[in-house]
């Protein structure tokens, strides 16, 4: 007895001390970092095992975030780990110019194969590698310009993205995102964009349906290509959910318009899945919900199962071919160190192969009627404006009443308030603005999501208690 407390304060002591050497030597992402250690809670984690985080201090938290949109089908998951160790032992590395390897040229032949199509369109056809998502924005911003730049376009030099979107934090990749909060400060530095009006059916007038919102918005970018005909080369933007922009959602009709719109002004759609990618949304992608199939796939974050940072950009046939010349200059020159890295593309063969022996998206389907049932009830609360699904991602959206025009003092900071509140009881929610949000590993079970329903209810009471 004696024993086990004394191991037990060994281990909180341990915590710590982690805290400490951490924060003298980490500056960490997506922080003011003059909020640790007082106002946020820093927390050393030890080991993963499934949707649980385990932390140095041995308390667990069941991670609702999937450790921002990475994890697919929990921590440590030992048919990704091992096939990573497995591909460690034979090839770690190559340069990916003038060489190749089985993992890249098998995760490429595996992603083609399951890609978005639409009837009468030319498939996607190549894959290009790169190491996070925010660069493979970069990389097919970058294709869409030089592709009509070869062409002899070289007015075509903006791209129009939407309002509230969210593509990464590059400089390119913010250029073409929409986030105050992100993007203010660096304004100087960015590249053209224009933005078209989102499509975001919270959004939507009195009266209107997320149909009308997404023809409305629709409407929008017509008019926008129409003014700027011949100066854009893409429209970029994230299917279905944009996740980043507060889990705010739209209806498929709208992809159907753009993707039709696109054509009409002969621009390249751009699709970045990153985050709603690989069975997110209900679907293997979300572009398949719409029947639409982009020029341009960006993929990323559970690529690998959430084990490795890898990004692929999936193009046409046409844009490849756009490139192939005698000279160099026409040719992609852009190039990234671990590009096809032999690891991470083992790690998303490992995940794919997951995809098709455990039925995953069947599966899902009665998790996320499970996540709808639980959350149901807290409709009915009085700073609940909205509840809102696509899939595997439930988005709660809190306000000062009901009315969803009337949003709390942001100096409240109602979601520091409930992401602490939720940590206290062991479940890491991590609310965008006052949005929470359930975005779980797949494997979450029906207990997991009975707790995360039980903290979130909590969650809910004490932050809005005060208001
Ligand atoms: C996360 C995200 C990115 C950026 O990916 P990183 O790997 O974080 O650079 C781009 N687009 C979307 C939609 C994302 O959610």
């Amino acid at each position: 007895m004696t024993n086990l407390v004394h191991d037990a304060d060994m281990i909180a002591a341990s915590a710590d001390d982690w805290r400490e050497r951490d924060l003298a030597v980490l500056w960490h992402p997506c922080t003011q970092m003059r909020e640790h250690p007082n106002t946020l809670p820093l927390v050393p984690i030890e080991r993963g095992e499934g949707a649980w985080l385990i932390g140095r201090d041995g308390r667990r938290y069941l991670d609702a975030v999937s450790s921002w949109w990475t994890n697919l089908f929990g921590h440590a998951e030992p048919r990704i780990a091992r096939a990573i160790a497995n591909q460690a032992m034979q090839l770690e590395q190559v340069i990916l110019a003038g060489f190749s390897h089985a993992p890249a040229v098998e995760l490429a032949e595996q992603l083609l194969a399951i890609a978005p199509t639409q009837a009468g369109r030319e498939p996607l056809t190549k894959v290009f590698y790169a190491d996070n998502g925010s660069a493979g924005v970069e990389v097919a911003l970058k294709m869409a310009f030089h592709w009509f730049h070869n062409r002899g376009e070289i007015k075509r030099t903006k791209f129009i993205a939407l309002e509230n979107g969210y593509h990464g934090e590059t400089i390119g990749a913010l250029s073409v995102g929409d986030i105050p909060l992100y993007r203010r400060v660096y304004a100087p530095l960015l590249c053209e964009a224009m933005f078209a009006p989102s499509p975001d059916a919270y959004m939507a007038r009195p009266g209107e349906t997320a149909a009308d919102c997404a023809e409305r918005a629709a409407s929008g970018l017509e008019a926008m290509l129409q003014q700027h005909a011949g100066e854009v080369c893409a429209l970029i933007l994230e299917p279905l959910v944009q996740c980043a922009g507060g889990m705010r959602m739209h209806d498929p009709a709208y992809l159907r318009r753009a993707r039709a719109l696109c054509d009409t002004h002969g621009v390249f759609m751009i699709a970045d899945e990153i985050a709603v990618g690989f069975g997110r949304t209900g679907t293997l992608f979300a572009c398949e919900q719409a029947g639409v199939q982009p020029d341009l796939l960006c993929l990323s974050k559970g690529l690998t199962g959430g084990f490795l940072p890898l990004a692929a950009v999936l193009a046409t046939q046409a844009i490849y071919d756009g490139f192939l010349d005698d000279s160099r200059e026409r040719a992609f020159l852009h190039s990234h160190s671990y590009t096809g890295n032999p690891l991470a593309c083992a790690a998303a063969l490992a995940s794919l192969a997951i995809f098709r022996d455990d039925d995953v998206l069947a599966r899902n389907r009665v998790t996320a009627a499970r996540m709808a049932e639980l959350a149901a009830p807290f409709a009915a609360l009085p700073h609940v404006a909205e509840i809102r699904q696509t899939g595997m991602i439930l988005a709660i959206e809190l306000a000062r009443d009901g009315n969803r025009h009337t949003p709390f003092d942001p100096a409240l900071r109602i979601g520091l308030l409930a992401y602490r509140a939720a940590l206290e009881r062991g479940v890491v929610l991590r609310p965008l603005g006052d949005m929470l949000y359930w975005m779980p590993p797949y494997c979450i079970d029906n207990a997991q999501l009975q707790l995360l329903a039980q903290v979130t209810a909590e969650v809910i009471e004490e932050v809005t208690a005060c208001v």
